[in-house]
C-alpha cells in the first residue's frame, strides 16, 4: 500500500477529511463501509497529533464519574468491549488497583462506590473485563510489592484496556484505504476554496513534493484535534466554529516500578489521578493536564512537568523512586477539549462536539480516543443527511480491523519492544512510512522505549534507506531529524 497523493486530484469525492488522527481515520473507516467515496488528507504522519501521545487506554474513565458525566462513561464503556472484539491483537485487557491509604482525598469506601457505578454502567460485560474486587492490604502488598503498606487500606482491583494509539489509528487508515479510501498522509490543507458558504475544494500542499493541488468533494469535515480553529479559521462563514480550551498532558516511560497491574493513584498535592501502567519491561507515568495557549506543533515536555510527575511517583512509590536521570522518555500532547468556563483543566468535559458550517462542511472536536467509533458513527450520519442521501447502517460494530501484518521475521532488531527487520520493511513498503520517525515512533514503538536512541535508529536508517529510496544524505539528514527529536524529548538529559 504506498502513498499516493495522484489518488486525490481530478475527481469529485462525497466525503474529504481533513486530519489523519483517531477521529479523521474512524470517520474514512466508516463512511467508506457505507459505500460513500472518501479521501483524507494528514499534515503529517497518521496518528502524529494527539492520537499517538495519550495514555494508551481504552476506558470508561472511572474519574469522569465524578463530574456526573455518566453518558460519557457508559458509552466507553460500552466501546472498550467493542473495540476487544475490533482490535484484540491492539486492545488488550488491563488489571488496575486503585489503591487507598488513611488520609487520600477519597476513602476505600468512596473508591468501592465509583466502581460499583462503573459496573452497573456497563451492562454488556465482556469476558476480558470482570467486575471489580476489593483487596484487603495484605492482598495488595502481595500483588504489587512496590506499594509501601503504612497507612495501606485496601485496594480496589478492576479491568479497562491498554492500546497501541498510533497503530490503532494508522491500521484504521489502512482498512479504509483496503476498502477504497483515497488516504494520504504528508498532505497539509492550506485554505479552502468557496462559494458564499459552500466549500467546493481543499487547497492542499504535498509536503514531501512540494505539489499544490484541490481536492474536491461534496461535502467536507475538519477532524483537526488541536488545530480544529486554525483550520476552521480557512472558512469564510461566520457560524459553526468549535472552540477549545486545549490543555497539555505528559508521560514519562521509566524503569520498571509495578509488578503486572496498572495503578491508578491520588495526588496527595492536587487530588487529580495518576497512572502508572506497565510498558513492555518498563512502566509508564502519566499525565499532567495543564492550560495550554501555543500551538500544538511546538508541545513538548518541560522540568516542571517532569518534577510534578516524580513528585506523584514519590509520595506513592518513596522506596522506588526515581530522580530525573533515570527517566528513559517522555511524550506530550494537546487535548483539544471544548472550551468552558471549567478553570480546573482536569475538570474539563471529555464530550465531543460535532458542529456544521455552512452548506457543506462538518467539525469534529473533543472526545476520547476510547469512543472514536460511535464519534466517527454520529459524524458520517450527519455527513449522509448534508448529501441527502440515505446511507447503509454503520457496520463498524461488527466489522473487525484484521490484523493484517505478517508474522515478523528474520532478526531482531530489539526485544521490548519486538520489532524485527521484516517489519520495518514491512512499514516502508505497505504502512506509508515515510520518514525515519515514523517508523521509530509510530509503526514500531521503539522511540518509546530504551532501544529509542542513536544506535538503534542508526540501524533502522539504514534498513529504510533502500525501500524509501533515500540517498546517503537522505539518510544523514533523516537520522539528525529524528535525533535531535528524541532529545528533545528528553528534556533533563540536558540539565543532568
Ligand atoms: C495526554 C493525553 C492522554 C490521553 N489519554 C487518553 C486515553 O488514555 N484514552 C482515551 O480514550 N483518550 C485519551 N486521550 C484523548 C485522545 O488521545 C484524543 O481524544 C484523540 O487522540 C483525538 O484524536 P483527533 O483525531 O481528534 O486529534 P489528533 O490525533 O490530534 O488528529 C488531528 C490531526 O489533524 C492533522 N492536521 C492538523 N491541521 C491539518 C491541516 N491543515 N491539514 C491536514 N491535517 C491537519 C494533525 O496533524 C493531526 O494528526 C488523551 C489525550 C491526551 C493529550
Amino acid at each position: 500500500m504506498k502513498r499516493d497523493p495522484s489518488a486525490l486530484a481530478n475527481r469529485t469525492f462525497d466525503l474529504a477529511i481533513i486530519g489523519g488522527g483517531i477521529l479523521g481515520a474512524g470517520i474514512a473507516r466508516d463512511a467508506v463501509l457505507r459505500g460513500l467515496s472518501v479521501a483524507l488528507v494528514e499534515k503529517g504522519d497518521f496518528a502524529s497529533g494527539t492520537s499517538s501521545r495519550s495514555t494508551k487506554l481504552v476506558h470508561g474513565g472511572l474519574r469522569y464519574l465524578e463530574q456526573l458525566s455518566f453518558g460519557l462513561v457508559a458509552e466507553s464503556c460500552r466501546e472498550r468491549s467493542i473495540l476487544l472484539d475490533m482490535a484484540p491483537h491492539l486492545v488488550t485487557p488491563l488489571s488496575f488497583l486503585l489503591p487507598s491509604y488513611a488520609g487520600d482525598p477519597r476513602s476505600l469506601a468512596m473508591l468501592r462506590l465509583g466502581t460499583t457505578l462503573y459496573d452497573w454502567l456497563t451492562p454488556r460485560r465482556h469476558a476480558a473485563t470482570p467486575r471489580h474486587r476489593t483487596l484487603s492490604a495484605s492482598e495488595v502488598a502481595a500483588a504489587e510489592p512496590s506499594l509501601p503498606t503504612d497507612r495501606l487500606q485496601g485496594a480496589v482491583l478492576f479491568y479497562d484496556c491498554q492500546m497501541d494509539d498510533a497503530r490503532l489509528c494508522l491500521e484504521t487508515i489502512l482498512d479504509a484505504r483496503r476498502h477504497g479510501a483515497a488516504c494520504v498522509n504528508y498532505c497539509q490543507v492550506v485554505g479552502f476554496r468557496q462559494t458564499w458558504d459552500r466549500v467546493d475544494a481543499l487547497q492542499v500542499v504535498d509536503q514531501v513534493s512540494g505539489d499544490s493541488f484541490d481536492l474536491r468533494a461534496k461535502c467536507f469535515v475538519n477532524a483537526t484535534g488541536p488545530w480544529v480553529e486554525r483550520v476552521g479559521r480557512f472558512s469564510n462563514c461566520e457560524t459553526g466554529h468549535v472552540a477549545i480550551g486545549p490543555t497539555k498532558g505528559v508521560h514519562l516511560v521509566i524503569p520498571r516500578i509495578n509488578r503486572k497491574h496498572g495503578i491508578y493513584f491520588q495526588s496527595q498535592r492536587d487530588r487529580r489521578m495518576i497512572f502508572l501502567l506497565p510498558w513492555g519491561d518498563d512502566s509508564l507515568l502519566g499525565t499532567t493536564d495543564t492550560q495550554f495557549t501555543q500551538s500544538a506543533d511546538a508541545v513538548h515536555t518541560d522540568s516542571e512537568d517532569v518534577e510534578y510527575l516524580l513528585e506523584q511517583l514519590r509520595e506513592l512509590a518513596p522506596a522506588h523512586a526515581i530522580d530525573a536521570s533515570d527517566i528513559i522518555t517522555s511524550f506530550a500532547g494537546v487535548r483539544a477539549l471544548i472550551r468552558s468556563d471549567q478553570r480546573r483543566p482536569s475538570r474539563r468535559s471529555r464530550e465531543e462536539r460535532i458542529v456544521a458550517s455552512g452548506q457543506n462542511m462538518l467539525t469534529v472536536a473533543g472526545g476520547k480516543y476510547t469512543t472514536f467509533r460511535a464519534i466517527s458513527e454520529k459524524v458520517v450520519h450527519r455527513v449522509g443527511r448534508m448529501l441527502g442521501q440515505r446511507l447503509s447502517r454503520c457496520a463498524t460494530a461488527t466489522t473487525p480491523l484484521p490484523n493484517q501484518r505478517p508474522a515478523s521475521h528474520g532478526v531482531q532488531l530489539s526485544q521490548s519492544p519486538s520489532v524485527f527487520e521484516s517489519d520495518i520493511a514491512f512499514a516502508c513498503k505497505h504502512e506509508m512510512a515515510v520518514t525515519l520517525e515514523d517508523v521509530m515512533r509510530r509503526r514500531t514503538r521503539l522511540a518509546l522505549s530504551r532501544q529509542g536512541g542513536e544506535d538503534v535508529a542508526t540501524q533502522v536508517s539504514h534498513l529504510i534507506t533502500g525501500p524509501l529510496q533515500w540517498s546517503e544524505d537522505d539518510r544523514r539528514t533523516q537520522l539528525n531529524a529524528y535525533v535531535k527529536q528524541w532529545q528533545s524529548s528528553r528534556p533533563w538529559s540536558r540539565t543532568t
